[in-house]
């Protein structure tokens, strides 16, 4: 790895994701030339396919939606304050005894574009709200490149609502148990577009064991929903070449809202 981003990332700078020259390109030029833009203070390349891949439409089945129990029927019927109030009590799953708080979610409650992530991290489950730390300082910058901000037309949620000890992966059992609550927080959010940033979130959406690599630019429909698969900002803090793939994805995205091929 390049030096001087391992410097900058250890004093909390990089990467930082800015276009260069001028502002996000418009839809119609995106087929001619990807902007180019900056990791940390160091100019990346632009990504030779930052074309929008194919698309592919999958509809995919909610995991939620198969066997559902009488505890998934009646998270189905709640208001988004009660959904609220349920999360904050829920002992659905053992990870409620070492949380210091549930993380519900954050930003605007009817935006068009949804990000799902993993569950909370320590900072996180410390403040209470998704994708703070570096990981969120990242995830700003992605969305800052399209043009949007946190809170604004954007809500962003994880899979789990409590910290796993340790930052240990969730396990099956647990995303089952809260798997009814996001898909119920999708259901009133009504995004136009989800983003699902890391394994968790592709294969709980989705309801599949496959790689990000090989869900990557693919249109998939989660409740009807269109959804894109992209790499997680703490991956790909650790993982600085794969942000030209996640570049791609979010110039899918970006295509894909600005397409009009999708109806909320
Ligand atoms: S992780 Fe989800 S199911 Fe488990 S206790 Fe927290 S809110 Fe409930």
């Amino acid at each position: 790895m390049n030096r001087r981003l391992e410097f900058l990332g250890e004093m909390g700078l990089a990467p930082l994701w800015r276009l260069r020259a001028r502002d996000a390109p418009p839809a119609e030029e995106q087929n001619q030339a990807a902007p180019e833009f900056e990791a940390g203070t160091v100019s990346v390349a632009a990504p030779a396919t930052a074309v929008p891949p194919p698309v592919v439409t999958l509809e995919a089945a909610p995991a939620a939606a198969a066997g559902a129990d009488q505890r998934s029927l009646r998270i189905a019927r709640l208001t988004l304050d009660e959904l609220k109030a349920e999360v904050k009590a829920c002992t659905a799953c053992g990870l409620c005894k070492s949380r210091t708080q549930t993380v519900f979610g954050v930003g605007d409650e009817s935006a068009d574009w949804l990000i799902v992530g993993e569950a909370p991290g320590a900072e996180e489950d410390a403040r209470g709200e998704p994708f703070v730390g570096q990981a969120g300082k990242l995830l700003d910058n992605m969305l800052a490149a399209i043009g949007l901000a946190r809170g604004e037309n954007v809500y962003i949620a994880n899979v789990l609502k409590c910290r796993p000890p340790g930052n240990r992966n969730p396990e099956a059992g647990e995303v089952a148990r809260c798997s009814p609550l996001l898909a119920r927080q999708i259901q009133l959010v009504q995004p136009k577009l989800i983003i699902a940033m890391g394994r968790f979130a592709a294969q709980t959406l989705l309801n599949s064991d496959a790689s990000i690599a090989s869900m990557r630019g693919k249109l998939y429909r989660y409740q009807g929903v269109p959804t894109i698969v992209t790499y997680h900002p703490a991956y790909l803090l650790r993982s600085l070449p794969e942000k030209a793939k996640a570049w791609e994805d979010l110039c899918f995205a970006r295509a894909t809202v600005a397409g009009g091929t999708i109806k909320k």
